[in-house]
């Protein structure tokens, strides 16, 4: 690599130290003990403060993305959109955070459609992968997999509350996750403005459009292969003890 006159002279002078990052990230890394990672981020029906006071979240956008963690890789992605039934009509102010139109929620599956369409996907790779899922059932020769989400807000707040209020099923191993942005926090001792600010920290550049499920979901694995590389480890942060 070329360096400026000034660097070549502050590297002779000992005033800096060259480090080789590939080199160094290989020493880092520690034995995860997720094989594979379903990382989730939904998109939900939001209104301009102060315009949803009293107005709960619905999903709209159900994505997730399947990352093996050996290979460093997204190997397949979930992607549903969802149609609110409390508050039909997306606002302006939704459309235009989310980029989802009010056409593809009026043709998307109501949320207890979409969790049965996601048990279904998640079932063939558990059997295609021999996956032992839920992330707490390990059984011998199994590979291991979980949850990763940026924040509770997804698995603990916006899913469980709509559930309950709509008294739909949600599937046991929804209760289960790694919070990344807390796995973030204690690894690099600091806070992030958002999923966003998390990724220019490290120098990772958000790929796509902010906001938009499968593309939040996608740049969250990204941000995990970068902070596997940097030596975290993953573990269940959060559960949700209520099942519903
Ligand atoms: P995100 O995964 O960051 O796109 O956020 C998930 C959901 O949180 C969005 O679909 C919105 O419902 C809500 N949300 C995120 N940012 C805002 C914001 N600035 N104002 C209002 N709601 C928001
Ligand atoms: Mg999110
Ligand atoms: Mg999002």
């Amino acid at each position: 690599m070329a360096y400026s006159p000034t660097v070549e002279l502050a590297k002779q002078l000992g005033a800096i130290k060259v480090v080789d990052v590939s080199r160094e990230n290989e020493t880092k890394r520690v034995a995860q003990y997720f094989d594979y990672l379903l990382v989730l981020d939904f998109e939900a029906t939001c209104w301009c403060f102060p315009n949803g006071k009293g107005r709960k979240n619905e999903v709209i956008e159900f994505s997730v993305v399947l990352y093996d963690v050996n290979e460093g890789r997204i190997i397949d992605e979930f992607q549903q959109y969802v149609q609110p039934t409390e508050f039909p009509i997306l606002s302006e102010f939704c459309t235009e955070l989310t980029g989802i139109t009010q056409k593809q929620v009026d043709e998307g599956v109501p949320i207890g459609t979409c969790l049965m369409l996601f048990t279904r996907w998640i079932n063939n790779h558990q059997k295609n992968l021999n996956i032992s899922f839920p992330c707490d059932m390990v059984l011998p020769g199994k590979k291991k997999c979980v949850f990763v989400t940026w924040s509770d807000w997804d698995l603990g707040v916006c899913l469980p509350k709509e559930c309950r209020r709509k008294n739909i099923y949600k599937q046991e191993f929804f209760g289960k996750w790694v919070d990344l942005r807390e796995i973030y926090m204690e690894h690099y001792y600091r806070r992030p403005k958002g999923l966003l600010g998390a990724l220019e920290e490290v120098g990772l550049e958000f790929i796509g459009k902010q906001h938009s499920g499968l593309d939040d979901a996608k740049n969250t694995a990204y941000l995990v292969r970068k902070l596997i590389e940097d030596g975290a480890l993953l573990r269940i942060s959060r559960m949700n003890k209520k099942k519903r």
